[in-house]
């Protein structure tokens, strides 16, 4: 059993530390929000993740987990801290590194044993060699000190149960005093670990990010191929997966990536091989496709419609993805303010992310339009002229042609995550556009 901080309950931190006590290591999750803090305290997760509420409460009532503000108590004592801060996207592309630097200091301020550093975070390759010199820099106390790198792999909307049962864990270190004792840290989670150095781990996370934005933009591209000669994509995806060497996952074509990773991680990789000379093609390629996709059915829904304006437009889905309320980079953030400018009157649902969208665009008239935030499928499309689907929430899946038909005054739907069955769509009259297939009229 190890003494552990985590420094921010996020996405990444607060899954970390819950999972590691779970495991049975003794944990203080470290945020600067007091607000959150409290929530915790209580039994509330701050995030939407299934199971992570019950982990929080069961292992808090254990008393291997606990939650705070003073990162001294937290981390003067630990055996090791784990840095989970945001690194977000800059205006040129390159990642923020203050939220780090400022949990670096406070650690160089604060231990007084002997601490491995584990940066979770996403930080451009020779981050943590920097971070390892800071804290050395600004180390008070006589205490051995160095950073490791792991990062992590988790998808949000199944954060939990991905970290329990992850793919392998990444861990890279300079020492074996650092190796051991991360290895030793995870040994209770059984799973595949890849040892190797810490340049080598903070490129595996860019790597393999960047990967998967590469295969979503390729197939977003080659959908677009497919609507102009006549192909249907999700049967090219059908027929692509059975080649092991291509594989089944990540072969949806639809409206872009989103969410808090893909986006930020393909910019500041490209601007990291910009800084080094280096012109990274194909990953300058994956983001020029994305930005198109992501208005992709405002613009085809303008070809079509003479005017938005006084329409009723229904939005089924706001989040990035299903399983999450987190809206970063969501196509909804694209498309709304477009369609609001043009003066839609927008009714839109979504299971948990209509309140944080309301924080960004809140209830009633706004710009030349209005929202309106409904409780439920039925409520968005009565009466309404235009359907636009942007995240392929169970609710929304559900929702069959003949309601289409029914409810909606003209059946006009554009899916940007090809959910319905197309046949389905025009038996029952509906005109149905959705990505890389043929449209019915
Ligand atoms: P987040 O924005 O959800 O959470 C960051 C938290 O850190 C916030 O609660 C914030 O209050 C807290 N914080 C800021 N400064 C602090 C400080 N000095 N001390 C303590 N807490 C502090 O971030 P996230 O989505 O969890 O992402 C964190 C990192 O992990 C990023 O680098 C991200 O790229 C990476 N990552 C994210 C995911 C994901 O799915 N979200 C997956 C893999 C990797």
């Amino acid at each position: 059993m190890y003494k552990i901080a985590v420094a921010g309950t996020g996405y990444v931190g607060l899954v970390a530390g819950v999972t590691f006590a779970e495991v049975g290591h003794q944990v203080t999750c470290v945020d600067i929000d007091e607000e959150k803090v409290k929530v915790m305290k209580s039994g509330v997760s701050p995030i939407y993740e299934e199971g992570l509420e019950e982990l929080m409460q069961k292992n808090y009532a254990a008393g291997r987990l606990e939650y705070t503000t003073d990162y001294k108590s937290a981390y003067k004592d630990a055996d090791a801290i784990f840095i989970g801060v945001g690194t977000p996207e800059q205006p040129d592309g390159s990642a923020n590194l203050s939220y780090i630097a400022t949990v670096a200091r406070q650690i160089a301020e604060t231990i007084e044993n002997d601490c491995l550093i584990v940066v979770k975070s996403t930080v451009p390759v020779g981050t943590n060699d920097k971070v390892e010199q800071f804290i050395q820099d600004f180390l008070i106390n006589d205490v051995k000190v160095e950073v490791a790198s792991n990062p992590e792999f988790l998808a949000q909307g199944s954060a939990v149960h991905d970290t329990l049962h992850a793919a392998r864990i990444i861990i890279g270190t300079e020492s074996k005093w650092a190796e051991e004792r991360l290895t030793n840290i995870y040994e209770p989670f059984n799973l595949p670990i890849v040892s190797v150095n810490r340049r080598s781990a903070e490129m595996i996370k860019y790597a393999s990010n960047d990967f998967l934005a590469l295969k979503i933009s390729y197939m977003n591209d080659i959908a677009n191929l497919c609507e102009l000669v006549g192909a249907d994509v999700q049967d090219v995806a059908k027929g692509m997966s059975f080649d092991e060497r291509i594989g089944s996952k990540f072969l949806n074509a639809g409206i872009g990536f989103g969410g808090s990773c893909f986006p930020k991680d393909t910019k500041a990789l490209e601007n990291l091989a910009r800084q080094n000379g280096y012109d990274l093609k194909t990953v300058k390629a994956a983001i020029d496709v994305n930005k198109d996709q992501k208005t992709l059915l405002y613009n085809k829904a303008s070809k079509r419609l003479i005017t938005f304006n006084g329409l009723k437009v229904a939005v089924l889905g706001l989040t990035f993805k299903p399983g999450t309320d987190d809206l970063r980079e969501a196509a909804s953030l694209e498309n709304i303010p477009l369609l609001l400018e043009k003066g839609a009157d927008i009714y839109a649902f979504d299971p948990v992310g209509a309140e944080n969208f309301a924080k960004v665009h809140p209830e009633g008239p706004i710009s030349n339009g209005s929202i309106t935030y409904v409780s439920n499928v039925e409520q968005a499309l009565q009466d309404a002229n235009v359907c636009f689907v942007f995240t392929e929430w169970g609710e929304v899946k559900a929702v069959t042609s003949e309601m289409y038909k029914d409810l909606m005054r003209t059946p006009l739907v554009y899916d940007g995550r090809n959910i319905y069955d197309v046949n389905e769509m025009e038996e029952a009259g509906v005109e149905y556009h959705s990505v890389g297939r043929p449209s019915t009229s």
